[in-house]
């Protein structure tokens, strides 16, 4: 098969129900996502950790665009309860296909490394970069025996810049960004690409307490991002027009020099 013909049957496979699974689907940037990917025609698995009903109103929104969506509640950082639920969901659903998962969960725990607890320390490479490992590794063999797929990884400027006062999350984000380009290049011949995004400062619950005033003038564009304006991003990764990207790093972060 020429790879004109190879590109023409990965997008002409509708025999299947295709789903994309967003971790931290509940709020944020995930929640966004949610709405953008259904926008596409997905059928969405919202995953959350501890916010029902945060969740349950995603579900709600998604719905609203014509499609269909499903909680599943695990936590990314622990590996026996994602190969519980998200195995489980996958073993059940013999018919079904994730095409899109997004690693998106994720948790700030800023404080100088001087003062950093061990907790503070786990916690945040857990959930992003444990996560990441747990839910793709899970997702991963479906995706490439049906030689189509996209793993979209919610990094940050952290992860590339390094910021001070979170060492945690600059390590786990910039483990992230390692990790997305070694199995890019594992994958790429299976037609699944793996791209990572970096968001800047985003207007979502993880950034409330912050100096918004303040922060804004280091920004060029002088102003936080918006979740749906990440989530058009992860809507052009998710799509076939990006089929020829991966292994990438995207900054959204309104000009802030990374
Ligand atoms: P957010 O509003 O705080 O939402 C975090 C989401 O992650 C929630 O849905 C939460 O679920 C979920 N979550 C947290 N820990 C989890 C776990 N262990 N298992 C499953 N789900 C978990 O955060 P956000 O601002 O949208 O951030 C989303 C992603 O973008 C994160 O990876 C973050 O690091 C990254 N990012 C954000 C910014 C920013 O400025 N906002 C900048 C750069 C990168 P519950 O609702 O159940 O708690």
């Amino acid at each position: 098969m020429d790879d004109r013909n190879r590109y023409r049957s990965t997008i002409q496979k509708e025999d299947l129900m295709k789903y994309a699974l967003v971790t931290g689907g509940s709020r944020g940037i995930g929640r966004a996502t949610c709405i953008k990917l259904a926008e596409l025609g997905y059928a969405i698995l919202v995953n959350y950790k501890g916010n029902k009903e945060a969740a349950e109103e995603t579900v709600r929104l998604v719905k609203e665009k014509g499609v269909s969506a499903e909680i599943l509640n695990f936590d990314v950082a622990k590996k026996a309860d994602v190969d519980a639920v998200l195995g489980g969901w996958i073993e059940s659903h013999k018919e079904d296909i994730i095409e899109v998962l997004v690693n998106n969960a994720g948790i700030r725990q800023d404080t100088l490394l001087m003062s950093m607890t061990d907790e503070q320390w786990d916690s945040v490479l857990d959930t992003s970069l444990q996560g990441m490992y747990n839910v793709t590794k899970c997702v991963l063999n479906p995706m490439l025996m049906n030689r189509y797929g996209r793993i979209i990884n919610m990094v940050s400027l952290s992860g590339i810049k390094g910021m001070p006062g979170q060492v945690n999350y600059s390590a786990a984000k910039a483990g992230m960004i390692g990790a997305t380009k070694a199995l890019a290049q594992e994958i790429a011949k299976r037609n699944v690409t793996v791209n990572a995004i970096a968001p800047g400062f985003v207007k979502t619950d993880m950034t409330e307490e912050l100096n918004e005033k303040e922060l804004v003038n280091m920004i060029p564009m002088k102003r936080f991002g918006l979740a749906e304006e990440v989530a058009d991003l992860v809507g052009f990764f998710a799509s076939k027009n990006a089929s020829y990207i991966t292994g990438q790093v995207v900054s959204i972060n309104g000009g802030l020099y990374t």
